[in-house]
């Protein structure tokens, strides 16, 4: 069925994150009259502090020439490029993927201070006449446009924000132990840190990997740490059936548009935003432009992690072996990146095998049907003892959260 909305209907649109903002801002710039319901107190409350990147390898565009393209501003907000990281193997071994200089990705801070990406968003919203409704909270069927971002949890990350004297940098760690199944990361931009863990399994206890991630980077690191806050969220891993359904567009994370492999879904959010309202507009259709554009991407992403799913350190190590052999050979770190989006015939034919063993069949409440990734069990080798600096940092932590320290989670985002 297509979904239609007159040219002098109001556009509700069900929540104020990077996907709806996206949507209602080039719909305001097109002539609409829009409205947009959010049932936190501000845009990027959500996320409050945590440092996100916007990757620039699933698409050979550069992400911010596609952003003007639209007509969003990707000077709305700060943004710092990265062209060269530290990519830490499991065995604690560094090396340094590097690209050239129109980078691999940039770092940009979710939050609700100025220079944020969710506040640049919001600015570019009210900047063309969008009407936002802060702590309103709306239900998909009063709204055309669904971007209420995760429902499920697939998987959880969590971090610590902290004051830091260390130059900026950006640290990718592929380890089993510290980040079940997944990888943690450190982020620093001007004198702010962040060390984060990513949990692809799920776990009692969350605290004792962060407290044990942000002990590893400190024996490895000067860090001069001084805790600020703690952030995280979890992650929702779906593939509808649909992307416009009973006349809603699902835009963003609610719509499934995430990346089941690292757990980049920015970029997802703000483009099938701006897809969304291009077809609203009267362009080119939404479903269409979704499948032949992002599901492609999405479906690598869940192959890849299937992939991912099968091995543990030994397996990381390889890959990060073949990432710098790549380099070599071909002289920029992305390449290597761009490859795992690029699948050829072995990895494709993998789906059957992906849908049947990894994605559960799934009936949401709306009536869509969507393939879902459960949170995985934890594993035998996920209980280990804490080293004693991971429980100082625990009780350094607790003490700070007495004195003010905020959690930007609660048991809703697990
Ligand atoms: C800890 C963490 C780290 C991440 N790191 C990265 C990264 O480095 N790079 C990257 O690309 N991606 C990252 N992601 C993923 C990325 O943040 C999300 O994919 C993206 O923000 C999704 O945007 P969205 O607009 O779909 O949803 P959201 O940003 O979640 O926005 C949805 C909004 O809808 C509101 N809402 C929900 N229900 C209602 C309702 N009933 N009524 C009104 N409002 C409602 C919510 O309050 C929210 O503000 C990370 C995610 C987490 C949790």
């Amino acid at each position: 069925m297509m979904a239609k909305i007159s040219p002098d209907e109001p556009i509700h649109i069900l929540g104020a994150g990077l996907s709806g903002l996206s949507a209602a801002t080039l719909l305001a710039k097109g002539g609409r009259e829009v409205h947009v319901y959010e049932v936190r107190g501000d845009s990027g409350a959500r996320f409050d502090g945590d440092f996100q990147g916007l990757e620039n390898w699933t698409s050979s565009r550069d992400f911010f020439d596609e952003m003007r393209e639209w007509g969003l501003d990707p000077d709305a907000f700060k943004s710092t490029l990265f062209s060269e990281i530290d990519l830490i193997h499991p065995d604690d071994k560094i090396t340094n993927p590097i690209t050239g200089p129109g980078g691999a990705f940039r770092i940009v801070e979710r939050g609700t201070d100025e220079h944020c990406i969710d506040q640049g968003f919001k600015r570019m919203a009210i900047a063309a006449g969008v009407n936002i409704h802060y702590g309103v909270k709306r239900t998909p069927d009063e709204c055309h446009i669904v971007a209420a971002g995760p429902k499920d949890s697939s998987a959880v990350a969590f971090g610590e924000v902290f004051e830091t004297t260390h130059e900026n940098i950006t640290a990718f760690q592929l380890n089993d132990k510290l980040a079940p199944g997944a990888y943690s990361y450190l982020i620093i931009i001007d004198g702010v840190g962040l060390i984060c863990t990513c949990l692809w399994r799920k776990q009692r206890r969350t605290e004792r990997y962060l407290n044990e991630t942000i002990a590893w980077y400190e024996q490895h690191y000067e860090l001069n740490r001084k805790p600020i806050k703690r952030v995280g969220g979890k992650g929702d891993f779906s593939l509808p059936s649909q992307y416009v359904h009973k006349g809603r567009w699902y835009v963003g994370e609610a719509g499934g548009l995430q990346d089941f492999m690292w757990g980049f879904g920015m970029r997802y959010a703000i483009t099938s935003g701006a897809m969304a309202a291009q077809d609203i507009l009267g362009g080119r259709s939404y479903e269409e432009q979704v499948r032949k554009h992002l599901v492609p991407l999405v479906k690598i992403s869940a192959i890849n992690r299937w992939l991912l799913n099968r091995v543990g350190d030994r397996g990381f190590k390889r890959i990060a072996n073949y990432w710098m052999k790549n380099q070599t050979k071909n002289g920029d770190g992305l390449v290597f990146m761009k490859w795992i989006y690029q699948p050829g015939i072995f990895r494709k034919s993998l789906w059957p095998l992906v849908r049947l063993g990894m994605l559960r069949k799934k009936k949401l409440k709306d009536g869509r049907r969507v393939l879902h990734m459960p949170f995985r069990k934890s594993l035998k080798r996920d209980n280990w003892e804490p080293s004693t600096r991971a429980e100082e940092i625990g009780a350094q932590w607790k003490t700070h959260r007495k004195s003010g320290g905020s959690t930007s989670f609660g048991a809703d985002d697990q």
